[in-house]
């Protein structure tokens, strides 16, 4: 797992798996953690990392209710968790789904977890909306379209924007189940201005991203999805899991 510190008090862990990212955010006294690493090894040291930066975990956010973002209990047993109130939705809607597919993740990989999940739901957010941390505030942004609930956090203060499963470096744009083109162009649209002010971005999956290259994925993406179902991938992304993933968009997009 990496780690980097993009401003004093915003690190970014990136996991082995699916290079998913988690985004520790801190004001003072306390920090929340966005998303979640993959990997039990992973998360068992996340709080140790956390604890040597002195980042004071009280509460997890998750930027949509996919599973893989999810796990921060494991990492803070005690934190409560927070989205928005989509991604609460779809997950009290279905509690049981972030624990089937992690299962099925973890046979697939021969995976093993210390203990089960224990995920007691999520409390709704503000979204669009703010949230106070220590003595700053963080803005709570809607981003749907990748799946039909989720949020952006932008740190204003470092000038983070932390997007979930959007502008990512490794993966195209990817329609899942309840996901939308029209609403995935109206997030790319809202998060447009805070890319422009962005010192860095930080994607669900794959490396954070400056400003420039940000903006640059931010173009091929909505291009991609603008000339759907016939769009060509984009050249950094042409991979066989990337061709797999544009399948199912077009399935998505005819059904
Ligand atoms: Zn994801």
């Amino acid at each position: 797992m990496r780690a980097v510190g993009l401003h004093p008090d915003v690190i970014v862990v990136t996991s082995r798996f699916w290079q998913t990212t988690a985004t520790l955010v801190r004001s003072g006294e306390e920090a929340f953690c966005i998303d979640s690493p993959v990997l039990p090894d992973e998360l068992e040291i996340l709080p140790a990392v956390a604890e040597q930066a002195g980042f004071k975990v009280v509460g997890l956010f998750a930027t949509h209710g996919d599973w893989d973002h999810l796990l921060g209990r494991y990492a803070f047993p005690d934190a409560p968790l927070g989205a928005a109130e989509s991604t609460a939705l779809r997950m009290r809607d279905d509690p049981g789904r972030t624990q089937r597919l992690m299962r099925e993740f973890d046979e697939e990989h021969y995976v093993e977890r210390p203990r089960p999940l224990s995920l007691p739901g999520a409390q709704p957010l503000p979204v669009p909306g703010h949230v106070s941390i220590g003595e700053q505030e963080l803005e709570l942004h809607p981003a749907e379209g990748h799946t039909a609930d989720g949020m952006a956090v932008w740190i204003p203060w470092a000038s983070v924007l932390v997007c979930g499963d959007y502008l990512s470096p490794v993966e195209i744009p990817m329609l899942s189940p309840g996901g939308s083109r029209d609403r995935y162009l109206a997030t790319l649209s809202r998060l447009e201005p805070l890319v422009e002010q962005a010192a860095h971005v930080v994607p669900g999956h794959g490396t954070v991203l400056d400003a420039t290259r940000a903006a640059a994925i931010h173009r091929e993406d909505r291009a991609y999805l603008e000339a759907l179902p016939d769009a060509k991938l984009p050249l950094a992304r042409r991979t066989g899991a990337q061709k797999r993933i544009h399948a199912e968009n077009v399935e998505r997009l005819a059904s």
